[in-house]
């Protein structure tokens, strides 16, 4: 047995894949299903097992992947957003840097017991916190050329923003898989796909039907798979499919000046193009004279807003760290996202009505295990991040 962040693994005896679709809403996946483009999911979801789970709130890409591949909320790990600001220092940062990390991962507590331990990951932004401290193999399709996959891999390098950058993840997935069969392998996509296409639309069924192929090639290769998203993914769009933003840092300037609230989106991370850095979670950085409570039931009012929390509020609610979240957290509802000063956003690249996440909307994401486990309780609050426990407890 493995003991990690307070929870006990079984070591593999088969090989097992656990794979992050990152911005992967539920109805991807029954669009794709319904309109006969994924007929493994279709056989899986019958004959395996299939939930619907909660990721962590903010539902971003970061503080999700790091859950899973911890087993813990990001109160544990540290990771809460793709973007912090760092009080120490009093600058805004990239949270990309493992020394942002506080506890170790599952992956490389695997590879230290003697189990060959492989990560893809489509974005090079996470491929340094994934395989912090890990013994073994860890590549960003991204910058597949600077590992040295492309020949084996067989594909050219995709371009950050393309539906084949996942493409790229299950393609050199599957292949790792057959050349050296590693024990355990974490397979981790991106959203560029979700973020410009509704479910069911031909796109996105494109992608799944693309996704599903891999995965029965992998499946027939005698692989647990266990597969989840990092959050979901909704239209954040008004009626005439302009982006319905509310600009915090506009608002709270307005009501109580400039230099008091410093609005910081932890969605912004190097790729913004097709969300504008627009998600619908933020955290509000007060000045030591500002009435938080009165602020707090301001914002709330706003239409549009799901809920504001104080830190210790959020905190709790959300398993986040306290010391890394602002006075406030603001959480908008599905069809709103949230931004700082309007001038600050770029939505020149958005050339289709903006899809984005970040909030409560987004939580549910599937959790689906290529075998049948019995006795499992359907109505318990699973997590994204029981996917290994699920994978290695249950799966085999
Ligand atoms: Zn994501």
């Amino acid at each position: 047995m493995l003991h990690v962040n307070a929870r006990s693994y079984r070591l593999p005896t088969q090989p097992t894949v656990v794979v992050c679709v990152d911005g992967c809403e539920p109805d991807y996946i029954a669009q794709a299903v319904a309109h006969g483009q994924a007929p493994w999911l279709k056989r899986t979801l019958a004959s395996g097992t299939a939930l619907i789970a909660d990721c962590v709130i903010p539902s971003f890409t970061n503080p999700n992947n790091l859950s899973i591949v911890t087993g813990a909320p990001p109160a544990v790990h540290g990771i809460c957003g793709n973007y912090l600001f760092d009080t120490a220092t009093g600058s805004e940062v990239m949270m990309n840097d493992p020394k942002w990390l506080r506890a170790p991962t599952l992956l490389a507590a695997l590879a230290d017991a003697g189990r060959s331990v492989a990560v893809i990951t489509a974005k090079d932004k996470l491929r340094t916190l994934l395989g912090h401290g890990m013994n073994g193999l860890c590549f960003s399709a991204e910058k597949a050329d600077e590992a040295g996959v492309l020949d084996w891999v067989g594909r050219p390098l995709p371009s950050v923003y393309s539906a084949e950058l996942s493409e790229f993840v299950f393609a050199a997935g599957v292949q790792l898989m057959r050349r050296r069969g590693p024990d355990v392998m974490y397979l981790s996509t991106t959203d560029y796909v979700q973020h410009k296409h509704a479910p069911g639309t031909p796109e996105a069924d494109a992608f799944y039907r693309t996704m599903d192929r891999y995965l029965a090639e992998l499946d027939a290769l005698g692989c647990v798979i266990v597969l989840t998203a990092d959050h979901g993914m909704n239209a954040k769009t008004r009626l005439d499919a302009s982006p319905n933003v509310i600009y915090l840092q506009d608002v709270l300037d307005g009501w109580i000046g400039a230099t008091t609230a410093r609005v910081i989106l932890p969605i912004t991370d190097p790729y913004v193009v097709h969300h504008g850095a627009l998600g619908s979670f933020a955290t509000i950085y007060l000045s030591a004279s500002a009435d938080r409570a009165a602020l707090a039931s301001r914002l709330a009012a706003l239409r549009g807003i799901e809920c504001v929390l104080t830190r210790e509020a959020a905190a709790e609610r959300f398993e986040l760290p306290a010391d890394r979240i602002g006075d406030l957290v603001v959480v908008s509802e599905r069809f709103t996202v949230l931004g700082s000063a309007a001038s600050r956003h770029d939505l020149s690249g958005l050339d289709v009505p903006l899809r984005s996440h970040g909030g409560l909307s987004e939580q549910q994401v599937p959790l689906i295990v290529n075998r049948r486990i019995d006795g499992l309780d359907g109505d318990r609050r699973w997590r994204n991040f029981d996917a290994f426990e699920l994978a290695l407890n249950h799966a085999q």
